[in-house]
């Protein structure tokens, strides 16, 4: 069976007392621990990490980073670095979410960023998509290409063993608005060749993102291309979380 990854991104929205209460929805339900063809990826602020990593660590699930440093180690104040990452119990990290381009985080930091998860073999979430006013101008795909271009650069010098890109339009995140599944058809049909002809195809996985509910979740899955969903504000909540991946 095909892989499909579940990405929760709970960026900075959960505090300690909400991650307990999520974490012992999981242990308690079960359903979600037990291994599958699905991957549940858990992205946790910083300091909850190893919280997060180690009530989970008999259990399927992975945790993930939100961000990384684009340096090994030294002194960046404030930074995290990949090994850090993975010393706290994550295999995951995303990287590139417009939330962090809009704080001036570049395509070169973020092919930094990409190389330095690699060195610690972990598994990058690179984040692409355009905004709304490159949407009107009919200039996703020339958005994507750019997004991509350094990525492939950084891959050809030190591919990853596994590379999950998530098309997330800058329009969809947390609006309630998603494109439609034609759309969403064109798009991924536009990645699957951008990476058949760029980067290792067995390797690579293509994930939505944006404004993923309960009642958009079905029609989205069904697109073909798409092998997983990263998801915000739905995965805050366990109950609607397990809706959207059972
Ligand atoms: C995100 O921030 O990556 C995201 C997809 O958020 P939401 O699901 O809330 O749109």
């Amino acid at each position: 069976m095909k892989p499909f990854f579940y990405v929760a991104n709970w960026k900075m929205a959960m505090n300690l007392h909400g991650v307990q209460a999520f974490i012992d929805a999981v242990r308690h339900d079960q359903t979600l621990v037990e291994p599958s063809a699905s991957t549940i990826i858990l992205c946790p602020a910083f300091t909850q990490i190893s919280l997060v990593a180690a009530a989970l660590k008999d259990t399927a699930i992975e945790c993930g980073g939100q961000t990384c440093s684009p340096y090994a180690s030294g002194a960046y104040t404030g930074q995290v670095s990949a090994g850090m990452l993975a010393e706290s119990g994550c295999a995951y990290c995303i990287i590139g979410h417009s939330e962090r381009r809009a704080l001036a985080e570049t395509d070169t930091d973020i092919a930094a960023q990409y190389d330095q998860l690699v060195n610690k073999k972990m598994t990058p979430i690179i984040c692409v998509g355009e905004t709304a006013n490159e949407r009107e101008a009919q200039k996703t795909t020339a958005v994507l290409e750019q997004q991509l271009l350094p990525l492939v650069a950084a891959y050809k010098n030190n591919p990853a063993d596994r590379l999950l890109i998530a098309y997330e339009p800058v329009w969809a995140i947390g609006s309630g608005t998603t494109p439609t599944p034609q759309e969403l058809a064109d798009v991924f049909a536009w990645l699957k060749g951008f990476v058949a002809k760029n980067l290792d195809a067995s390797r690579t996985f293509l994930l939505y993102g944006g404004s993923v509910d309960e009642q958009n979740a079905a029609a989205i899955k069904g697109v073909p291309g798409i092998s997983g969903l990263l998801i915000g504000g739905a995965s805050l909540e366990f109950k609607k979380f397990k809706n959207l991946v059972v």
